[in-house]
């Protein structure tokens, strides 16, 4: 059985970020794989052996700190399933507190995660709107598309790769040409959408490490994705005529 576990899906799951937990558990069902999805609620405690592919949606800057002090109490078991490879797809206030901390607009500072070397501070507007990223995995390129909506800006440390380069839109802060963040298989990124059923590739790239953690066959069968792609490419156009 493939475990997906949300992470406070009842406060982190803003513009529908849901629907990314929903694509996996589908595309594990089309393929006959059977998947169970257990969301860790508020005052949980993740059991790092339990979980084959750990999900985190965006939030309010008050629902980011509802939550803070709980998820940063599951670090150790977080660094566990992390180590033994199990994915992680942060998206927007989730992807923020993969960092050091989130500072909002009034100056409050919430304590982030630490998993992944970044900070974000809130810029005095927020950035929305359609985006478009080029994203390079092993030795192909990818599109992603999406909408973003966040205040803040995010700041990669030295040695954390971006996940991809805008082409459309904001992205991390709107100024470096850089939009979210892999480190190995934890993945943060700013796109909602949701995110995963207009980036196929991307669901089945988080869906196959997930099937591998839990000693299933990795090569996914293809689907028929032309209906994702048939919205993809609508997005993209979008995003494109709306650049900035
Ligand atoms: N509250 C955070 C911000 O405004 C994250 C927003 C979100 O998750 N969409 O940047």
């Amino acid at each position: 059985m493939l475990r997906i576990v949300p992470l406070y899906p009842e406060l982190l799951s803003i513009y529908a970020d849901r629907g990314n937990v929903r694509v996996l558990e589908q595309r594990a069902r089309w393929r006959g794989i059977p998947v169970a999805v257990s969301p860790l609620p508020l005052g949980g405690d993740l059991d790092p052996g339990a979980a084959d592919a750990i999900l985190i949606g965006g939030g309010q800057d008050r629902d980011q700190a509802l939550v803070a002090e709980a998820l940063i109490a599951q670090v150790p078991a977080l660094r566990s399933a992390i180590a033994d490879g199990v994915p992680v797809l942060a998206v927007c206030g989730g992807y923020q507190l993969l960092g050091h901390a989130y500072v909002d607009q009034s100056g409050q500072r919430t304590p982030g995660t630490g998993l992944v070397d970044l900070e974000t501070q809130a810029g005095p507007d927020r950035l929305i709107g359609n985006v478009l990223v080029d994203v390079a995995i092993g030795d192909r390129t990818e599109r992603m598309v999406g909408f973003e909506n966040h205040a803040g800006r995010t700041a990669l440390g030295a040695g954390v790769e971006p996940l991809g380069r805008v082409l459309a839109g904001a992205g991390n802060d709107g100024v470096s040409g850089f939009e979210g963040c892999r480190a190995d298989r934890v993945i943060g990124t700013y796109v909602h959408g949701p995110l995963l059923p207009k980036n196929p590739w991307l669901a089945d790239l988080v869906l196959g490490w997930a099937c591998e953690h839990r000693g299933l066959p990795a090569d996914l069968e293809p689907l028929d994705d032309r209906l994702e792609l048939v919205a993809a490419d609508a997005a993209a156009d979008i995003a494109l005529a709306e650049r900035r």
